[in-house]
């Protein structure tokens, strides 16, 4: 699990400062917590969904070991 989200609520994002009344409050498996709006935090989902997808592709020899 990439991220656990605790409630959906209201409150000042942990990133942009803003004021949401529409955001989440959740905890990253990296050690980012807070509450986020959504659109903040759909982009620090996407970026761990990312950093975690790219190693494989960028590593195919991981992939190729575990055949052998
Ligand atoms: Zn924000």
């Amino acid at each position: 699990m990439l991220v656990t989200i605790h409630n959906h609520a209201a409150g000042t994002c942990a990133w942009c400062r803003c004021r949401s009344d529409d955001g989440v409050q959740a905890q990253f498996k990296d050690g980012l917590s807070g509450f986020f709006c959504k659109k903040d935090f759909w982009a620090a989902l996407k970026a761990r969904a990312d950093e975690q997808a790219s190693p494989v592709e960028a590593s195919p020899k991981v992939a190729r070991s575990s055949q052998s």
